[in-house]
């Protein structure tokens, strides 16, 4: 028997609160801040929860032209507990975020979820494995700093285990250094390996629409946890409410975030996550004759001789190219924005110097 004074655990330690934020979070605390952590996000407010439940707040708030200070699900924040209107005060720095390329016309990325510990990507054995895709998942979940987790649902329509073994095996081809688990919600088989995954800490689902994210949500969820959760929502002035939330905590400990923006996400300034994905690839490369070869006809080229003997399958090398290019173009997109944003900048002081050159030349008017 442990003789050590039982500690009650922090009320937030089930949304993911432990000491590192505790201790990030000591100075806002020391001014009177409530830490809380964002469970959603609509037009300019906020959900929070707090030790003392759930709180509205104003998210307008710090560095408002920067697109990576907004509030996003999974974000801690500090609320000023007494303020009207309340409104967040702080963001604690991310230890990961989400971000999405956002389409078309602006190219700087818009944060989806934030702090997300597990990367689960659902991949249906019910359709042909596109191995190009499970890779831009990776991708993906790599660059967000979250670790990834291959999930091949829907294993009960697979006939044998030998067959089963094999998709897997092909799947991990393409993951190197990413788990690969088949589930099946229908047997229950692999969803107990699942749920200890996302015990610790905070997981989002990602994977093509089919592909079995809501059935997993709902498996680890159990079925009546969303009401049971927003029936005991309080917000600050002691009403209930029954706002859905995009954060929720697992009954099997961990917690789940599932925004609809999540879904059908793209590659924003991915090259170190493309990296990783096709790590080696990048192991090959270091092997190239010339440091800086592309893979392209170069000569002495580590990675075209690996095609030509059968270690690396075409298709890997095809993969890489096709998401180097794509990156690279969203790359060169948010530069553009940024090369215009120096420029604004440059002929405004431009324009200061030399007004404050004229002015102390007494050249006015
Ligand atoms: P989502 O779009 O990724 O959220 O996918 P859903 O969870 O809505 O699932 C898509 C379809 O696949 C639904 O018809 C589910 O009933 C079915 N499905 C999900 N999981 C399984 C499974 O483990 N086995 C089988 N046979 N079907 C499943
Ligand atoms: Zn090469």
């Amino acid at each position: 028997m442990s003789s050590l004074p039982s500690v009650a655990p922090h009320p937030l330690a089930r949304y993911g609160w432990d000491d590192g934020w505790a201790e990030r979070f000591a100075p806002y605390a020391a001014q009177g801040l409530l830490p809380g952590r964002v469970v959603r996000v609509d037009r300019g407010r906020c959900d929070l929860v707090t030790a003392t439940g759930t709180v509205h707040a104003d998210t307008e708030f710090v560095v408002p032209r920067d697109p990576m200070q907004v509030v996003c699900t999974g974000d801690w924040a500090g609320v000023d507990p007494h303020g009207d209107p309340r409104y967040v005060r702080t963001l604690l720095p991310r230890r990961t975020a989400f971000v999405r390329s956002t389409s078309s016309k602006r190219s700087e990325g818009q944060i989806l979820a934030a702090n997300v510990d597990h990367a689960i990507v659902a991949v249906s054995l019910a359709v042909e494995l596109d191995l190009g895709r499970i890779e831009r998942f990776l991708a993906l979940a790599w660059e967000s700093g979250a670790q990834p987790l291959v999930v091949l649902t829907k294993a009960d329509l697979v006939a044998d285990a030998a067959g089963l073994s094999y998709l897997v095996r092909d799947v991990e081809t393409a993951a190197p250094g990413v788990p690969v688990v088949p589930v099946s919600a229908v047997t229950g088989d692999g969803l107990d390996v699942l749920a200890a995954v996302v015990s610790g800490g905070t997981s989002v689902l990602l994977g093509q629409s089919g592909a079995g994210k809501s059935t997993l949500a709902n498996a680890l969820l159990g079925e009546d946890v969303m009401e049971v959760q927003a029936a005991r929502d309080v917000d600050g002035k002691g009403r209930h409410t029954t706002t859905t939330r995009n954060l929720l905590v697992l009954p099997g400990g961990g917690v789940l975030i599932d925004t609809p923006g999540l879904r059908g996400v793209g590659l924003f300034d991915a090259e170190s996550g493309v990296e990783q994905v096709f790590s080696e690839i990048a192991d090959l490369a270091g092997e190239c004759r010339f440091h800086d070869c592309a893979h392209e006809r170069e000569p002495g080229c580590a990675v075209l001789a690996a095609v030509d003997s059968g270690e690396l399958p075409e298709r890997r090398l095809e993969s890489y190219r096709k998401l180097m290019r794509e990156n690279q173009w969203i790359v060169a997109k948010t530069d553009a924005r940024l090369r215009a944003e120096i420029r604004r900048d440059w002929k405004r002081k431009g324009a200061e110097g030399r007004a404050a050159m004229e002015a102390k030349r007494g050249r006015w008017a």
